[in-house]
């Protein structure tokens, strides 16, 4: 079954697209966040970040900043956020990997919230750091 993101590329539903290539297109996110919320999404439908070849992943990239350069000049937002959900418990709701490019024209217009943990053991941090290391090399 398709995505609804393949529907989107397929034409099959509408969207207001504003860029398209081979690998990558952008079309406004149904939900605007804020004005000029921008959906970076791959044309072939992998599931999520961790799926998804380096060369597309390099390319949303280019493409991210494509679009951040054009809402820049056009709205003068003060920042962006980008920001990519990997999986359910993260708040990915679409199985077909994207990027949101979300404008920022206050501090509180959108909110992320981290609960961190002030208390973390240097145990911690020291076996986290061996481990995530020696899995990196
Ligand atoms: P996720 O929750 O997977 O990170 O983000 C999915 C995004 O897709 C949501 O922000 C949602 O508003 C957007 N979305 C879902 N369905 C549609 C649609 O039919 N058209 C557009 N333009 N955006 C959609």
């Amino acid at each position: 079954m398709k995505t609804i993101f393949e529907k989107i590329r397929d034409k099959e539903i509408p969207s207001y697209m504003v860029y398209e290539d081979d690998l990558v297109m952008a079309f406004l996110d149904i939900t605007q966040a804020t004005k000029g919320h921008t959906l970076i999404v791959s044309k072939e439908p992998y599931k999520d970040y961790l799926n998804t070849p380096d060369d597309v992943l390099k390319h949303m990239a280019v493409v991210s900043k494509k679009v951040m350069a054009a809402l820049s000049s056009l709205y003068q937002p003060l920042g962006f956020n980008v920001l990519n959900n990997l999986g359910e418990a993260a708040g990915q709701t679409v199985f077909h990997v994207h990027f949101h490019i979300i404008p920022r024209y206050t501090n509180h217009d959108v909110t992320f919230e981290f609960h961190p943990k002030t208390s973390t053991p240097k145990e911690t941090f020291i076996e986290i750091h061996q481990s995530l290391k020696s899995a990196l090399s």
